[in-house]
């Protein structure tokens, strides 16, 4: 018997530890020309939302490090790094 979880419960096996400053960071001025706002539509767990003025917030804390934005970026705002050894996210039940 196979039994399936939500997104929300998969996300929830995982823990992070939070390193004190963000390792992605979106270039405001380029994401306010940025129409599709590719970020917010891929990143698998929902991190990115969009501000009045046309620029997003990231909400780092929670990245799976799956780099998704970075390629899905295409002007190229995000200045993308992994977290420092022994910070990010902790990968559980795959
Ligand atoms: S896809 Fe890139 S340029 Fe567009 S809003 Fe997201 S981070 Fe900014
Ligand atoms: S690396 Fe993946 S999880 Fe982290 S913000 Fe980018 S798309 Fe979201």
């Amino acid at each position: 018997m196979s039994v399936e979880f939500s997104i929300e419960a998969k996300l929830g096996q995982d823990t992070f530890k939070v390193d004190k400053g963000p390792h992605i960071v979106p270039d405001p001025a380029v994401c306010r020309t940025c129409g599709p706002k590719w970020c917010i539509k891929t990143c698998p767990a929902h991190l990115y939302a969009a501000n009045g003025d046309g620029s997003v917030t990231l909400n780092f804390e929670g990245c799976l490090e799956c780099g998704t934005c970075l390629v899905a970026c295409l002007p190229r705002s995000l200045d993308w790094h992994y977290p420092r050894g022994g910070f990010g996210v902790q990968l559980r039940y795959g």
